[in-house]
């Protein structure tokens, strides 16, 4: 590790340690975990079901020196649907080669298609069975955003899919592999490289009843909120963008687990909240899963039809 390397690891090791609640002795061990994520001692697996890529993006938008830097340059991925260069049929035999060498983290983004199998391939194999195969001869699966932890987005209400998340795939499989979600939608960078890190260094990281880490899922947005005291005040904002408490906007934050407001988004640059939008619960095992869900009554020609 040159000094560079040293100096990249630790400052992200201290923002890492510090948000995940691990304390100040933790931080070396931390740096020790990402210089050996670095060597390519990790490898990783990373598959694509029912998803529109958005996590691998949120991940490879992360500010320079990043995590997205770590997981590209360093993290020794046999594969990423999205960055890998094979395609066809030579893409089939280089994730065919790491699922029977097994022993790799696995990554999957987006929902499994239970209902309609043949709606996700991977060449000839349904994503489903690629899943099960790869599930089985992993170390450690990490579920990254809404999709893969609980359907997400192709699992609303109405979707002939069948949608599911990973969790429930695996336990419809009877698969035990030690699992751990992360949802979001994108999930934030910082929880995939933070839970990664952890699980190399100090194994699984403590879960809630989801499965999710407590560091990143322990405590409500609204709990964290900067405009809590609004809140308190009943100081509510009007419109989209106004000072005040959203909640009369329908903001979920009182429902949602997650740190965005601590945590911030592109580099600490801002959030859903600070830029006047209210938090829409993409964190939220529910999310988007109801017809009358906004997102899908903003594009439905006949709301009556889009209810069940
Ligand atoms: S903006 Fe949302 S999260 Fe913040 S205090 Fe209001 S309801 Fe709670
Ligand atoms: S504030 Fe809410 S909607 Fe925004 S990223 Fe966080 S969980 Fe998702």
């Amino acid at each position: 590790m040159d000094t560079m390397d040293r100096r990249y690891f630790l400052s992200l090791s201290v923002r890492l340690t510090a948000l995940m609640g691990l304390g100040a002795k933790a931080i070396p061990a931390m740096a020790e975990s990402l210089a050996q994520l670095a060597q390519g001692n990790a490898p990783a697996l990373w598959l694509q079901g029912q998803s529109c890529s958005g996590c691998s993006i949120s991940l490879l938008n992360s500010e320079p020196l990043g995590p997205a830097q770590l997981l590209t340059q360093y993290l020794s991925l046999a594969f990423h649907q999205t960055l890998s260069g094979a395609t066809g049929e030579m893409a089939v035999q280089v994730v065919d080669r790491a699922i029977a060498k097994g022993g790799y983290f696995l990554i999957v983004e987006g929902a499994v298609p239970a209902a309609m199998p043949t709606a996700c391939r991977f060449g000839e194999e349904t994503f489903s069975a690629q899943l099960g195969r790869a599930a089985r001869q992993a170390k450690a699966i990490l579920c990254v955003g809404s999709c893969a932890t609980s359907g997400g987005i192709p699992a609303a209400q109405n979707n002939p899919t069948g949608a599911i998340g990973v969790p429930a795939f695996l336990a419809q499989q009877s698969i035990g592999t030690p699992r751990i979600s992360i949802p979001g939608c994108p999930a934030h960078p910082d929880w995939i490289v933070g839970t990664l890190a952890h699980v190399l260094k100090f194994g699984l990281p403590p879960l809630d009843e989801l499965g999710q880490p407590k560091a990143f899922f322990a405590r409500s947005i609204h709990e964290q909120c900067p405009r809590f005291t609004d809140y308190e005040r009943e100081n509510f904002a009007r419109t989209f963008g106004a000072e005040g408490c959203l909640f009369k906007l329908g903001c979920a934050g009182p429902i949602t687990k997650a740190d965005c407001t601590l945590r911030q988004w592109n580099g600490g640059t801002n959030d859903c909240i600070r830029a006047g939008a209210p938090c829409i619960g993409c964190a939220r095992a529910a999310f988007a899963a109801r017809a009358d869900f906004p997102f899908h009554l903003k594009n439905s020609p006949a709301k009556s039809e889009a209810r069940p």
